[in-house]
Formats: structure tokens, sequence, C-alpha cells
């Protein structure tokens, strides 16, 4: 079954991408990938601010909402955002820190989810517990709890 998709586990790149990518945090991907295919030029962002944005899991994949409300697809090891819409306007081109669930709880809701196809992925940490995906597994999805296990 599939797993919950962060940034360098799912985008589709090309091998030079890929490799040029390598040398970069991953955090970089997506807005190097996007700025670079509209003729953009990367600028590193000065420093990180403490505005935090919430992670959460959408459709299979793990993205944050910037305060400008563009999503953006993320990852825990390297919870950093930079979005290509305002260019993190809001605090003066900085990164946004990216909160996530602590990791054994990640982990747990991303094994809870990984028995549904990613279209059905999907979990906002501040209102569901783990307890509540496994009910909407067994509830609405007619899954197994143990399903795929
Ligand atoms: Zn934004």
């Amino acid at each position: 079954m599939p797993p919950v998709k962060t940034v360098e586990q799912g985008m589709t790149l090309d091998p030079s991408q890929r490799l040029g990518l390598s040398a970069c945090p991953p955090a970089e991907w997506l807005p190097r990938t996007i700025l670079a295919s509209q003729g953009r030029t990367w600028g590193t962002p000065l420093g990180t601010s403490d505005r935090t944005v919430a992670a959460r899991v959408d459709a299979g994949r793990w993205i944050a909402e910037c305060v400008c409300g563009h999503p953006s697809w993320v990852t825990p090891s390297d919870p950093r955002l930079w979005c290509t819409e305002c260019e993190n306007a809001a605090v003066s081109g900085r990164w946004l820190s990216v909160a996530f669930p602590d990791e054994a709880t990640r982990l747990e809701a991303e094994r809870v989810l990984s028995v549904r196809i990613p279209k059905d992925q999907f979990w906002f940490p501040d209102r569901e517990t783990v307890a509540d995906l496994m009910s909407e597994n067994v509830g609405k999805l007619d899954l197994s709890p143990f399903e795929g296990w």
C-alpha cells in the first residue's frame, strides 16, 4: 500500500534535476524546480522565521499552507517552507517553519493511512487523532484495520 509521500520521495524529476537537487536541502527542491520552470531565479532565504505553519496530509502528500494560503509539498526531514506565490513576504522572505506532529505520532498516522489509496489519505493533526484515522479506515472506508500491515 502507498506511503504518505514527502517532497523528496514523491517529486517527479528527470535524472539531471535529481542530480542538481541532490546537493540542496529538501525544502529547496520544490521552490527551485517551480522557479526554474518559470524562468525565475532562486535566492537563498536569509534565515528562518519563528512563524510556523502546520503540516497535514492531503491526498497522500505532506503539505503545509503558506500564510498566504498557497499549499506546498513539505518534508519532516527539512521542515521549512518557501512559497513560490508570495515569496514569504509576510516574513520578509525568510523561511517559514513547518510544524509536524512528533515523530512517533506521525509514523503511526502514516502507517494507518498507508492502507488507503493516496486520494483517500488525509489527516489534519490539529483536529484528528490517530485513533480517528483508524476509525475512519474501519467505518467510512470499509477497510480492515489490519489490511496491508
Ligand atoms: Zn505564500
